[in-house]
């Protein structure tokens, strides 16, 4: 094939053309170079090609994580065709809704679901289903041998779409996140920028590539730079240990920080050679990063993004990284703090929603266009639905979810800044602050404290801590004890299912609600 321009493809292959021997993802069988890489990526765009796929047509896939998966991806791009990548954790049900909603012309399954989901394919109507398991074997990999090659990349600008991506819907329908050429490319390229990646990285890759962090933030950034993966089938604190001693970068959810920091092997030692650790897609605790710092010498970076807008803020590479904060807004993107009522610009301090304009922001939700209004607003700025705060040196620090936001007795009370409280006290691990029904106050703050291993702290001992701290009326009229929060794969925790299941604390039967989420 030769470049047309495929503004996606075209960029993300010019720093490896002419270094086809260079390692693109090491994995325990062995490295893949970026010559076999783009040839699978070529293969596969000619087998889609074959199968009917025309530019614009969607490819939807629910597969195991793996290399050729990304080349996947990637031919998808090459043919012209959005690509639509499925959490491996959604059930046959789930996906014949997002086959039904964006009617891929082909669909991409593990072997071993295929029967379960060809059902739910030809009730959308899809017409073709290959498979592909996570070693990289099945008819899509026999459909890429015998396909016929074709002439040159199919052209695609800027404004074409690359990407589909289904938000994770903890209210409502899922909706589809279209995600144009430019948007991938010029976040690319703001994060090579910004974390300084060069041909000589090499990032420990453990995240799942269904979401934009591990598929765009971290595979994009990489194939921009020329560098290469440590390529993790799922994150196993063991396996990250090993691989830190060769490793230059590493970019993971809070999560992987809290489980790595409960490995003794995580040592100063291990991580000498590293030069960056970046955290992302869920809140990192102030306690996480200063046990970090303190145990590896290393100040995690934290930055901030969403599947709508990709990347929007980053904490400095150089210059201080301030726990609590995201940092700064990315090179081209704007961020504008705003009252979440009117939209009218807030004084610089005062918190508000959080909205973001840029190259980086998404072209709107797939065959959604109320919705899209509702979000997207005339003048370009996408609003988040996420709390934060400018400080006076334009450090972003996010304060939580609107929805999350409760409101008690008629006052506004903003999770984040009582579970911070809570989180600092002794004993504690970690916290979260919602909102329930309450006969009196419309809401009552409820928080669910999760203790430190070998903490004895009791719900009275958060309740005193509080007194006189924090304005009687955030205080949480219960304060609970819990042995987990219940999170998503992306770390996030899951404050709708809390919700629901502390839903009649204050208004049911006293006794009868869970005191414990295991
Ligand atoms: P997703 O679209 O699944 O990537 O989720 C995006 C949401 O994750 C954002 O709107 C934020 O609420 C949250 N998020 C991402 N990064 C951070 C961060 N560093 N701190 C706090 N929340 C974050």
């Amino acid at each position: 094939m030769t470049d047309t321009d495929n503004h996606l493809a075209h960029r993300l292959r010019a720093a490896s053309r002419d270094r086809e021997q260079a390692v693109f993802a090491e994995r325990p069988d062995g490295g893949v170079t970026y010559g076999r890489l783009w040839t699978q990526a070529e293969q596969t765009a000619a087998a889609l090609v074959a199968a009917g796929v025309r530019p614009g047509d969607r490819v939807a896939a629910q597969v195991e994580k793996s290399v050729e998966a990304l080349a996947l991806y990637l031919g998808t791009v090459l043919a012209g065709a959005v690509f639509l990548p499925l959490n491996t954790a959604y059930t046959a049900e789930e996906i014949g809704y997002f086959l039904g909603d964006a009617s891929p012309t082909v669909f991409v399954c593990d072997p071993t679901r295929r029967a379960a989901l060809d059902t739910v394919a030809a009730a959308a109507g899809v017409g073709c289903v290959l498979t592909l398991d996570g070693a990289g074997a099945g008819t899509l990999a026999e459909r890429r041998v015998a396909a016929p090659p074709i002439p040159a990349d199919v052209p695609r600008a800027a404004t074409d779409l690359a990407a589909i991506l289904y938000t994770s819907g903890t209210t409502g329908r899922s909706k589809g996140a279209m995600l144009s050429h430019g948007n991938l490319v010029s976040n690319a390229e703001a994060l090579v920028e910004t974390w300084r990646f060069t041909a000589a990285d090499r990032l420990i890759h453990a995240l799942p590539i269904f979401h934009t962090h591990g598929l765009f933030v971290a595979t994009n950034v990489t194939l921009l730079a020329g560098g290469s993966l440590l390529f993790h089938r799922k994150f196993d604190a063991d396996a990250v240990v090993a691989d830190l001693p060769r490793a230059t970068a590493m970019m993971g959810v809070p999560t992987f920080y809290t489980r790595l920091l409960a490995h003794p092997g995580l040592t100063a030692d291990a991580t000498a050679r590293m030069r960056l650790f970046v955290s992302g897609s869920a809140p990192l605790l102030a306690e996480t990063h200063r046990q970090w710092h303190a145990r590896t010498g290393h100040a995690i970076l934290e930055r901030y993004g969403m599947t709508e807008t990709n990347m929007i803020a980053s904490n400095p590479y150089a210059g201080e990284r301030r726990a609590g904060t995201v940092g700064f807004p990315l090179p081209g993107v704007e961020v504008a703090i705003t009252d979440p009522e009117s939209g009218a610009p807030l004084p610089q301090g005062t918190v508000g929603m959080i909205e973001v304009r840029g190259p980086n922001v998404f072209r709107g939700y797939w065959q959604m266009p109320d919705k899209t209004a509702q979000e997207l607003r005339a003048n370009g700025f996408f609003v988040t639905g996420d709390l934060g705060r400018l400080d006076a040196e334009g450090y972003l620090a996010i304060v939580g979810r609107a929805k999350d936001l409760i409101i008690s007795g008629g006052f506004n009370v903003y999770p984040k800044e009582i579970e911070s409280l809570i989180d600092d006290l002794d004993g504690v691990a970690e916290s979260a602050v919602i909102g329930v029904p309450h006969p009196d106050f419309g809401e009552g703050v409820v928080a669910l404290v999760v203790p430190a291993h070998g903490g004895a702290i009791t719900p009275v001992a958060v309740q005193t801590a509080l007194d006189g701290r924090i304005a009687r009326y955030k205080q949480p009229k219960r304060v609970l004890m819990v042995a987990e929060l219940p999170r998503n794969t992306m770390g996030k925790v899951q404050k709708s299912h809390l919700r629901d299941a502390y839903a009649d604390l204050f208004t049911g039967d006293p006794g009868g609600h869970k005191a414990d989420l295991t």
